[in-house]
């Protein structure tokens, strides 16, 4: 059996296995929700999971005609989702505590895949669904760019903000809040300076949620939709933006994987990005 929880904790629930399906999403519905460059899912037989605190504090969208996502309103993390039609509840990976008695077994919607992103592994790719997984498809179309600014916004596109110039830096982040706040293996935050940042619709959908006890580690997401969002904070300067919500390429690669010491045990780092236990010596 494992355990998962959102961010807050608000959210929990509990999965037996065994787990028999594990797999990479780069579509760009997955990617606004949670706000990483892919996300990771596992899916059991319904039986198999259960609530065991807050189902009260997740909201249920409607994302097509056919597909639904669902996550907690008070920290925006990504709440499982059951399908009673299919027999199959599925879980954001990144929320479930210890090792899951599997691994991921391909990557799906590489078709849809942010092409500043680069899959380093050497697992099945599918354009869209692994064969025999027979289901209707929903991605979002794709945005044009704007010379000297890079795009964002969050799934329902009620919030859309720009940045004007390059960022500080991106970084990939393995640690626990992270990969509770994305729902996902791991965090990738793009650092630009607030100065650089601007809402351009929807701030009032804005959403945020400082984690208690924590001296900065905040996050944001769009009320109406769950889609993670830009944290700015104009006290320290910085505005933090989770890769996922970009619509174009933030012109910068991940330079560093970081807190790598609390890594999720069935995610292998594949790329050569530089690994640190926490953080880099510089930093
Ligand atoms: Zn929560
Ligand atoms: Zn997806
Ligand atoms: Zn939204």
């Amino acid at each position: 059996m494992n355990r998962g929880e959102c961010l807050c904790g608000t959210v929990r629930y509990e999965v037996d296995g065994p787990i028999s399906m594990m797999c990479h999403c780069h579509c760009s519905m997955c990617r606004k929700h949670h706000g990483a460059l892919f996300v990771t899912f596992i899916a059991t037989p319904v039986k198999q999971f259960r609530w065991t605190a807050g189902e009260s504090n997740v909201r249920t969208i409607a994302t097509s005609d056919h597909g639904k996502r669902a996550f907690c309103i008070t920290c925006g993390s990504v709440a499982p989702t059951l399908m009673p039609k299919i027999d199959c509840a599925f879980m954001p990976a990144g929320n479930l505590e210890g090792d899951l008695g599997i691994k991921p077994q391909n990557h799906m919607f590489v078709g849809s895949k942010a092409s500043w992103y680069a899959i380093t592994d050497n697992l099945p790719q599918y354009e869209k669904y692994p064969p025999g997984f027979d289901a209707p498809d929903n991605v979002r179309p794709a945005v044009t760019g704007r010379d000297g600014f890079v795009l964002g916004s969050c799934l329902c596109g009620a919030v859309v903000f720009e940045i004007e110039g390059t960022p500080q830096r991106v970084m990939n982040c393995h640690c626990t809040r992270c990969r509770r706040a994305r729902s996902a293996a791991h965090g990738t935050n793009v650092f630009f300076k607030s100065g650089q940042f601007r809402w351009s619709r929807g701030e009032q959908h804005v959403a945020d949620y400082k984690l208690p006890g924590a001296r900065f580690f905040a996050t944001a997401f769009c009320k109406q939709c769950g889609g993670e969002l830009p944290r700015v904070s104009s006290e320290r300067g910085v505005a933090v933006v989770p890769a996922g919500s970009l619509d174009t390429d933030p012109g910068m690669p991940p330079l560093a994987h970081i807190f790598v010491g609390s890594k999720a045990s069935w995610f292998d780092i594949t790329d050569r990005v530089p690994q640190f236990a926490e953080l880099p010596p510089s930093a």
